[in-house]
């Protein structure tokens, strides 16, 4: 840590050559600040801290807990309690990297300055850009109240998680609703992951004979990347469970007990799902300080995201900006499976820059993998593995689009120690 700056990289050097001619002061400096401690921002500074001799890394996490997340639809199904889900966030924080314990509030690209929320303001000569995507239970109106009471739950929660399973065994019959928003999602398969192991649930309990089962999605098939897709069609008929396609959660009303869907491509046409257990998949964006910064998409497509190269991940207006996970604006589904992947390619080209290479033909290129472990019951799981264009990229000798029981005992034990021992470490 400084509390001046270092001598920057070329590049940087010229970028502060162009920029305000009296430099904005600064708190404290580091080479490269990290913003956000989840997955994407713990594995790229754990590879940071073992790739640089005299690693000056700063990460700024808020949060004082760190979440494997992926095992929250575990938690909403009762297979494992919230808490193995949950490590501090002091575990995880790479023993080279400085911890800086507060929230950006802003980002100024132009002076290379992260404002955070208590007000210090951190320079930098590199930034990695980590911070997730953000929940916006507000944007379905009446969900912020409705949540966690009478029904109505989410595993988008680490809290409302444990609450789903007790819902799921609360629920007594009736109709069983679960959403899936239009909005780009981390994992956008969880939707249904829980409602298989619900309906998986309740046929062992006898309850699911007195339930109807609605899958109320604002996509218009069940799964984008074939082969998967027919899959899941099959297991979709033979659980008896009734998709709605482009339904897009807009209302909760709990007095009446009623959800209301507005329907994509018809303008002005609204449909009333009564319901007597809901499971939200809420709408996600970008951070809001993101999307208010000049290092979001302006237009298009990918408003508010953060705009990288879909290769190199280096920012396409800030050479020395690099972003990864949930808020790259990148067309490939949004999972820490996904951030595995990213975060060696990131690295590797952010050195080079730091070498003051420019990224030609020869830097490190993400080609967009992702995967999703669909569990579709207690002990069976389909694992859909796939790059840009929803290209199938398996990595397994084995056909992963049946349901196995190896790839739920993967789930279970098999990713999770793979994400606290080794990819959090920065060795896969
Ligand atoms: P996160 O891991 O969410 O980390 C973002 C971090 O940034 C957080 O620690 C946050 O506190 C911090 N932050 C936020 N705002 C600020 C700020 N202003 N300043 C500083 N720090 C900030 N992925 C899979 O691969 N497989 C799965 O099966 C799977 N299932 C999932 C099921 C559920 C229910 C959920 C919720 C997610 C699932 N995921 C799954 C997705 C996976 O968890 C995410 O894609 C992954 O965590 C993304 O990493 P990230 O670092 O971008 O975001």
């Amino acid at each position: 840590m400084n509390t001046q700056a270092t001598p920057a990289a070329p590049e940087a050097a010229t970028a502060r050559r162009q920029g305000p001619a009296a430099a904005p002061s600064i708190d404290v400096h580091h080479q490269i600040v990290v913003v956000g401690g989840g997955t994407a921002g713990i594995t790229v500074a754990a590879r940071l801290g073992k790739a640089l001799k005299h690693p000056d890394v700063a990460v700024v996490e808020p949060s004082e807990a760190h979440y494997y997340q992926p095992m929250w639809t575990l938690v909403g199904a009762g297979v494992f309690p919230k808490e193995r889900s949950m490590r501090s966030e002091a575990s995880v924080m790479p023993r080279q990297a400085t911890w800086i314990k507060d929230r950006v509030a802003a980002i100024d690209p132009d002076a290379r300055i992260v404002t955070l929320e208590g007000g210090k303001r951190v320079g930098y000569d590199y930034l990695v850009v980590a911070p997730g995507i953000q929940i916006d239970w507000g944007a379905v109106k009446g969900l912020p109240d409705a949540l966690g009471t009478d029904g109505v739950c989410s595993i988008y929660d680490y809290r409302q998680a444990e609450r789903t399973w007790q819902m799921i065994q609360d629920f007594e019959g009736g109709e069983a609703v679960f959403t899936s928003p239009s909005t780009p999602i981390k994992c956008g398969g969880a939707p249904q992951k829980i409602m298989y192991l619900a309906d998986d649930a309740w046929r062992k309990t006898g309850v699911r004979k007195r339930a109807r089962l609605t899958f109320a999605t604002a996509g218009s098939v069940i799964f984008g990347v074939k082969g998967f897709r027919e899959t899941l069609q099959r297991v979709v008929e033979r659980k008896d469970i009734h998709p709605r396609f482009k339904h897009d959660l807009i209302e909760i009303r709990p007095e009446t007990k009623e959800a209301v869907f507005r329907v994509l491509g018809e303008e002005g046409k609204t449909v009333l799902l009564p319901y007597d257990f809901l499971h939200v998949s809420p709408p996600m964006s970008a951070p809001d300080f993101i999307k208010r910064s000049k290092l979001a998409y302006q237009e298009g497509d990918l408003k508010g995201w953060l705009k990288v190269d879909k290769h190199t991940l280096q920012h396409l207006d800030y050479p020395n900006v690099f972003g990864a996970g949930d808020v790259a604006g990148l067309p490939t589904a949004k999972t820490g499976a996904a951030v595995r992947k990213q975060a060696p390619v990131l690295v590797r080209n952010l050195l080079a820059v730091m070498s003051g290479k420019r990224l030609g033909s020869e830097a490190a290129a993400y080609d967009g993998y992702s995967s999703c472990p669909l569990l579709t019951g207690y002990g069976k799981m389909v694992l859909a593995e796939f790059a840009y264009g929803n290209e199938p990229a398996p990595s397994l000798p084995i056909d992963t689009t049946k349901e196995r029981y190896s790839m739920y005992l993967l789930k279970l034990y098999g990713l999770p120690f793979l994400y606290w021992n080794l990819m959090l470490k920065g060795r896969a």
